[in-house]
């Protein structure tokens, strides 16, 4: 838990976030208990969840490192604005954080690592979750841009954790493409054995549609890595420029045939429509319209992280009734997201039809001690009109490792 620090200025929204924090504190937030209990790895539905499902096949692609760099070896930074209440929204984000993903103070990047891996340990043998490194803001040049950054992770860090616990993680590399060293350091990284580039257009300030990306396009190509690109609104990563993350711009990735997974399925944010006189609407309707494209069958795919926030079921609703777009969809949990407990509720989908009355007990007991086993089992348990994910949405592993074989 970070000690509040002092501030001056109290504002409405301060005094807000203060009092969320509070009702957070008050038995709204992450236990993180540990050591899933008998009754609830014996119990019905988990044999239900993981039945007809080949464990060593699921990845969860879509997994981010949180470390402030206090290891001394990581060189993971978070900026200092996340340690103020001049910026609230920057403040409760990382309290969401530090809850989420069970982080204790003065050691948060090797508690991360540590909490991480014994939930990993809980999953089947085989399970794996991909690590992201996430790269600086740069500018116009490719020149890393700390101040522009909210947080980064390195690369050779995110390396470091899977060969520590290469049973439990693989990992994602983040390239800027501006780089002057960005095809070596792309070479690198898969050499070291990354399965895919991970990029947040926005605040990396990365313009898909930049020339400056094309050589980086054909490296990708060549070696069939694929990019997991945030389309749509960030909330959690605040800044730069949000057409960057309009899913048209990723034509340019496409046509140069880089596969490309979008997150969240664009699930967040409203976006100019280029087609169509700049008219803004969804982001999600453009990610639809990209996907209905026979020439992107092959290429274009989403991830379906994030799709289970309180506020995102209609595009929940919508992915379940695409079967069409099914095999195209991959599993990943957003990691530490669903530690934080005010943002999913299984009960929100109980009301809504899409869960049954006895799985909510079950899930929220499972929750309070492993929040990756919570979602992938909420997911397997998730209906809508008759319809569910089918398994090939977990069974990530052939899509990610095809570029190793
Ligand atoms: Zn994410």
């Amino acid at each position: 838990m970070p000690k509040q620090t002092k501030y001056s200025g109290a504002s409405a929204l301060t005094n807000a976030f203060t009092g969320i924090k509070a009702w957070l504190e008050s038995g709204h937030s992450n236990p993180n208990l540990a050591g899933l209990p008998e009754t609830l790895k014996n119990h019905p539905l988990m044999h239900q969840v993981w039945q007809g499902i080949d464990p060593t096949k699921v990845w969860d692609c879509h997994a981010h490192i949180i470390g402030s760099g206090d290891s001394g070896t990581s060189g993971a930074w978070a900026t200092p604005r996340m340690d103020t209440w001049r910026h609230p929204i920057l403040k409760i984000q990382k309290w969401f954080h530090l809850n989420g993903a069970a982080l204790e103070a003065n050691s948060e990047d090797t508690s991360f690592v540590k909490r991480l891996a014994h939930l990993s340990s809980e999953m089947p043998a085989g399970y794996k979750t991909m690590l992201f490194a996430f790269e600086w803001a740069h500018d116009e040049a490719g020149k890393p841009v700390k101040a522009d950054s909210i947080f980064h992770i390195p690369n050779d860090y995110a390396a470091k954790i899977v060969a520590q616990h290469p049973q439990h993680f693989e990992w994602v590399a983040s390239i800027h493409p501006y780089r002057a060293d960005a095809i070596d350091a792309l070479e690198q990284a898969h050499a070291q054995g990354a399965v895919a580039m991970k990029w947040l257009a926005s605040s990396m300030n990365i313009d898909p549609a930049s020339p400056k990306c094309t050589k980086f396009y054909q490296k990708l190509q060549q070696l069939n890595m694929p990019i997991i690109t945030h389309v749509g609104r960030e909330s959690a990563v605040p800044g730069g420029d949000l057409n960057f993350n309009n899913p048209l711009k990723a034509r340019h990735m496409l046509d140069a045939g880089v596969r490309i997974v979008m997150a969240h399925c664009a699930s967040d944010g409203f976006d100019k429509d280029y087609d169509n006189g700049n008219q803004v609407v969804t982001s999600f309707e453009l990610f639809a319209r990209m996907m209905d494209m026979p020439e992107y069958e092959g290429l274009l795919f989403g991830d379906i992280s994030a799709t289970t926030l309180f506020n995102h079921s209609w595009v929940l609703k919508h992915i379940l009734q695409r079967d069409d777009w099914h095999h195209r969809l991959h599993n990943g949990t957003d990691y530490p997201l669903p530690g934080v407990f005010p943002l999913i509720t299984s009960r929100q989908f109980q009301r809504e039809g899409m869960l049954a009355a006895e799985h909510v007990p079950f899930l929220q007991e499972v929750r309070k001690y492993n929040p990756i086993m919570f979602d992938f089992a909420m997911k397997r348990l998730l209906r809508f009109e008759g319809k569910q994910l089918p398994t090939s949405v977990f069974e990530t592993r052939g899509f990610f490792s095809n570029q190793r074989l």
